[in-house]
C-alpha cells in the first residue's frame, strides 16, 4: 500500500499520547538549563512512570544500558510556532527553519534527550535515576529507548550551525558562595553542577550583547539553592562570578 492509498482521514489523523511518566529534577524552572543534555553532566533527575507503565516487566533489561533516549512533550512551551526561529547559538540574530533547529517553540512539541541512565528503582513502580539532562522538573515523558552507540553515535556528522560543544566560561566563587556551599550536603556534586550551568552562559542573548552588562545581577535555581552570579573578568577573559548560595525559601 503506498501513501496515497491511505484513506484522507487516517492521512490527517491526529494522534493522542499519553505521557508514561514525569520527570523530577534538578532544575525548577527553565532558566539556567543548558540547551542540550551532555553539557551538565552532574545534573540529575528521576523519571518516575505511571500506571500502567509502572510495571517493572516495562524496565526489564534496561539496566544494561549506560544511556537513553527519552522522547518528551515541552509542555512549558506555547503551542504556537513560527516556520522560522533564532537560535540562540547564533546569538539570537539568524532565523533557521524549526525543523532545522532544537527549538523548544515546534509544531507537537516533542523533545528528545539524550540521557546517562544511573539506576533502575523497581521497588515500588518503576523510578530511573538519570543524570546529563536538559529537562525541566514536571516535564511529561512519551517514550524510552535504549540508545545504541554503534548505530547512533557519529562524531563525523555535519552539524550545520553547531558544529561543536559551545564555549564554555570559567566560573569563581565568592568566599560566602564556597562557605554555603560546604554547608550543604552533596557539596562536590552541587558545586560541579553550579559550574556547568554557569559556563554556558545562561543569560539570553540580548543582555549578552548589551554593553555594561558586568552591573547586572542574576539568579538560578539549582536543586534547592538559589545561586546569584553576575559576569566578570578572570585574567582578562569573560567568566562568571558566583556571589552567593542561598537555600531556596519560595517556589520559583
Ligand atoms: N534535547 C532536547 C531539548 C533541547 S532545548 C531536544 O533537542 O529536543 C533545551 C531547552 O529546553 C532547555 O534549555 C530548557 O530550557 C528547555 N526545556 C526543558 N524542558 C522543557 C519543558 N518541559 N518545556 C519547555 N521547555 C523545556
Amino acid at each position: 500500500m503506498t501513501d496515497c492509498d491511505f484513506p484522507p482521514s487516517e492521512v490527517s489523523a491526529a494522534f493522542t499520547l499519553t505521557p508514561i511518566g514525569h520527570i523530577a529534577s534538578d532544575y525548577p524552572d527553565k532558566f539556567g538549563i543548558p540547551r542540550q543534555p551532555g553539557l551538565a553532566s552532574a545534573s540529575r533527575a528521576t523519571l518516575t512512570l505511571s500506571p500502567p507503565f509502572d510495571d517493572p516487566l516495562t524496565v526489564r533489561g534496561l539496566e544494561s544500558f549506560s544511556h537513553l533516549w527519552l522522547t518528551f512533550v515541552f509542555h512549558q512551551s506555547p503551542t504556537r510556532w513560527t516556520p522560522l526561529v533564532r537560535p540562540p547559538r547564533l546569538g539570537g540574530n539568524a532565523k533557521h527553519g524549526v525543523f532545522a533547529t532544537r527549538s523548544t517553540h515546534r509544531p507537537n512539541r516533542l523533545g528528545l534527550s539524550l540521557v546517562e541512565l544511573i539506576k533502575v528503582d523497581t521497588h515500588h513502580g518503576v523510578t530511573l535515576h538519570l543524570r546529563g539532562h536538559d529537562l525541566v522538573d514536571g516535564t511529561p515523558v512519551l517514550d524510552i529507548k535504549p540508545y545504541l552507540a554503534w548505530a547512533e553515535a557519529l562524531p563525523e556528522a555535519r552539524s550545520g550551525f553547531a558544529p561543536a560543544r559551545p564555549p564554555s566560561l570559567p566560573v569563581t566563587f565568592s568566599a560566602a558562595a564556597e562557605t554555603a556551599l560546604l554547608a550543604h550536603d552533596d557539596s562536590d556534586s552541587l558545586r560541579d553542577l553550579i559550574r556547568q550551568v554557569l559556563a554556558q552562559d545562561p543569560r539570553p542573548a540580548y543582555h549578552k550583547n548589551a554593553r555594561n552588562t558586568s552591573e547586572r545581577r542574576y539568579g538560578v535555581r539549582l536543586r534547592d539553592v538559589d545561586v546569584r552570579f553576575h559576569p566578570s573578568t578572570h585574567d582578562g577573559i569573560d567568566a562568571m562570578h558566583v556571589e552567593d548560595i542561598v537555600v531556596a525559601s519560595s517556589p520559583p
